[in-house]
């Protein structure tokens, strides 16, 4: 369950991660699919995270592996955009990651959501979000 009593909302599992990006995208955009990263290579769950926050784009790098892998479109765009490197309010930079996506009627894809549970602390925040606005976007469905 999320623990809601602190400043920061926590969770101990990826079910409590993809409850708080169910909340958090329910005024807006509600995520009807959400999906657990994986490492491809070593299977591994947990990641460090590269984001451009402003202009939407995302990156998990494996901390088993290395491996790195470009979320949902964010490949299109990398090389256009500010990078940081996504930080729980406690300072650590290793999560659980989940991706959301936001479905239109039609199937389509509207909104990718991002979000991370520290794997040290277990504080639960949305990293960074973006808009689809082109079709066909439903491909996007196996990128996380
Ligand atoms: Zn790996
Ligand atoms: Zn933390």
């Amino acid at each position: 369950m999320i623990d809601k009593a602190g400043t920061w909302w926590t969770g101990s599992s990826f079910e409590d991660l993809a409850e708080y990006i169910r909340i958090h995208t329910s005024l807006g955009y509600p995520a009807g699919d959400i999906r657990r990263c994986v490492c491809g290579d070593c299977g591994g769950h947990v990641f460090g995270l590269d984001i451009a926050q402003a202009e939407g784009c995302a990156q998990r790098i494996c901390v088993g592996c290395l491996n790195e892998y470009l979320i949902a479109d964010s490949e299109d765009y990398w090389d256009q955009v500010n990078i940081e490197t996504g930080a729980c309010p406690c300072g650590y930079e290793t999560f659980e990651i989940g991706v959301g996506y936001s479905l239109r009627e039609s199937g389509e894809i509207q909104w990718v959501t991002v979000a991370g549970r520290c794997v040290v602390c277990g504080i639960l925040g949305v990293y960074t979000d973006w808009k689809i606005d082109y079709e066909p976007s439903r491909h996007l469905l196996d990128r996380f």
